[in-house]
């Protein structure tokens, strides 16, 4: 293990992630397995001046047994003293760091359906909470590895070295070197947001995808919507980056729209299993036809947590060439597999990407366009011959991507 990088990406999750100030509260989820690295980051967050410090454990093993032995009546509920933290950090905004290390087979064999019922009755009683803080505080989402992560991407390997190789694996793909991780994080976002602001001048009305894999696809984008990659910012304007490792720059659809097929050129690690060499066919914006070698049920429960499910809440453009998809490593773990290559994401989209956003509740939200689900869940469609085109207002197209990567 590298201490140096270590320490660095330590600081890099509460500097550039968080980007935590003077007086702030975090919060932190991060797995048992990981407390040392955790402790690491806590202490980081107390010297960048954080007030206050809370972690929330989880651990793969015991939320296995609770969907194991629990029955659904007993999942859905939300009891009042989870209700009261959602109140609480809907009232004070605490930053969040969601540090994580999910096996992505943790929940292999416990039934999707029961899964998927006990989260359609649970998340109706957190969803206003969670609305109420959308857009005001700052998140991110970075991750360590597990053992048995590590084993599941290098499995010819001894443990130990599966965990060496995943840290390295993290540290290429999350720019961090024994020095100088947070001018590589200056110069990375400086890139994406040049990108982002020429799509944006663009003023695109649609978005054409073609591949050999069979993707044939045509979606409309929300007019005046902007495009978002890299570093975010609050409706206070308070700055973080959302996604460690992050390659995309992004947009949200006009939900409703969208119609042909989007076929996945990775698998899709859902809910702790995964789903493999799949395709989902849309008409008039609704995904109406999946078809799945391996977690067709899991797809097909996916689309129907809620009525817009089915529907795409977001369109992310990412070159083949990307640090995560040149390592050739398969993450099963869609942090770093969706910024691989290209993906799209069924359900909720992002209202603050609207220039009033922010002052939008999701309702009115809606009505402008932007997809609101309980699910955001991206796949990934990226391939080397993958083509983008643009077609703006006046019917003129621009070829976005070429041969999978940026053709502007
Ligand atoms: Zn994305």
């Amino acid at each position: 293990m590298n201490e140096k990088k270590l320490q660095q990406y330590a600081e890099l999750v509460v500097k550039q992630g968080i980007h935590v100030e003077k007086g702030e509260e975090v919060w932190i989820t991060g797995g048992v397995e990981n407390s040392k690295f955790i402790a690491k980051v806590v202490e980081e967050s107390y010297k960048a001046g954080a007030k206050k410090v809370v972690v929330d454990w989880v651990c793969d093993a015991t939320a296995r047994l609770k969907y194991k032995y629990e029955t659904v009546s007993e999942l859905g509920k939300v009891p009042p003293y989870q209700l009261a933290k959602f109140k609480y950090a809907a009232k004070k905004l605490p930053s969040r760091l969601y540090i994580d290390d999910e096996d992505p087979d943790a929940f292999k064999g416990i039934d999707p359906t029961k899964m998927a019922k006990a989260r359609m009755k649970s998340y109706p009683k957190i969803k206003p909470y969670r609305d109420a803080m959308d857009g005001k505080y700052k998140w991110c989402i970075a991750a360590v590895p597990s053992k048995a992560w590590a084993k599941k991407i290098f499995p010819d390997v001894n443990e130990e070295e599966a965990m060496e190789k995943l840290w390295e694996a993290i540290f290429y793909t999350c720019r961090v070197e024994e020095s100088g991780t947070n001018d590589n994080w200056d110069k990375h976002n400086a890139y994406l947001i040049q990108k982002r602001d020429l799509l944006g001048s663009l003023n695109l009305k649609y978005l054409e995808y073609k591949s050999s894999t069979g993707t044939d696809f045509k979606i409309e984008l929300i007019k005046g919507i902007t495009w978002g990659a890299g570093i975010e910012k609050t409706n206070l304007g308070k700055t973080f980056n959302p996604n460690i490792p992050t390659e995309e720059v992004f947009t949200t659809p006009l939900q409703g729209t969208g119609d042909g097929l989007l076929v996945a050129t990775k698998p899709l690690s859902y809910q702790g299993q995964l789903i493999e060499d799949f395709s989902i066919r849309f008409e008039n914006g609704k995904a109406v036809e999946v078809k799945a070698k391996k977690g067709q049920q899991l797809l097909e429960h996916m689309i129907k947590m809620d009525e817009n499910a089915c529907k795409l809440g977001e369109c992310a453009l990412v070159p083949y060439s990307s640090p995560i998809n040149q390592s050739g490593i398969l993450f099963y773990n869609t942090l770093f597999d969706e910024n691989a290559v290209c993906h799209v994401a069924l359900g909720a989209g992002f209202k603050e990407l609207l220039p009033d956003g922010p002052e939008l509740t999701t309702e009115q939200a809606y009505e402008r366009g932007i997809n609101d689900s309980m699910i955001h869940v991206d796949f990934m469609i990226g391939s080397p011959d993958l083509s983008i085109v643009g077609i703006d207002e006046n019917g003129k197209r621009i070829q976005l991507f070429k041969d999978g990567t940026w053709a502007i």
